[in-house]
C-alpha cells in the first residue's frame, strides 16, 4: 500500500484529502474516473466549483464521454470503483 498522502488542492491548506472530485470517463472501450481534484471538508465547495468550471471548458474528443462531476468519499488505497459517491453533498454544491 502506498504511503503517499493525498492532500487538499488548496495550496495553503495542506490537510489530507477527505473527498475526491471526479467524473466517470469513457473512450468507448475503457471506463475510469477522471480525477478533477481532492479536497478537505472545509474546501470541498471551492474545489468542486473549480472542477465544474474545468469540466465545462473541456471539449471531449468524439470518442470520449465524460459524465457529470461527482463527489466521492476519498479513502486512501481504495480503487475508484470502491469509492462511495456522495449524491446528497453534490446537490448542496452544484451551481
Ligand atoms: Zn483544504
Amino acid at each position: 500500500m502506498s504511503s503517499t498522502i493525498v492532500r487538499c488542492n488548496v495550496p495553503a491548506c495542506g490537510e489530507p484529502a477527505a473527498y475526491k472530485i471526479a467524473a466517470p470517463w469513457s473512450d468507448g472501450a475503457f471506463t475510469e474516473l477522471k480525477t478533477y481534484g481532492h479536497a478537505c471538508s472545509e474546501h470541498l465547495g471551492l474545489v468542486f466549483r473549480e472542477a465544474e468550471q474545468r469540466r465545462e471548458a473541456y471539449v471531449p474528443q468524439p470518442s470520449e464521454t465524460i459524465e457529470e462531476i461527482g463527489i466521492y468519499r476519498y479513502e486512501q488505497g481504495k480503487r475508484d470503483r470502491q469509492l462511495q459517491r456522495l449524491w446528497g453533498l453534490e446537490e448542496n454544491y452544484r451551481s
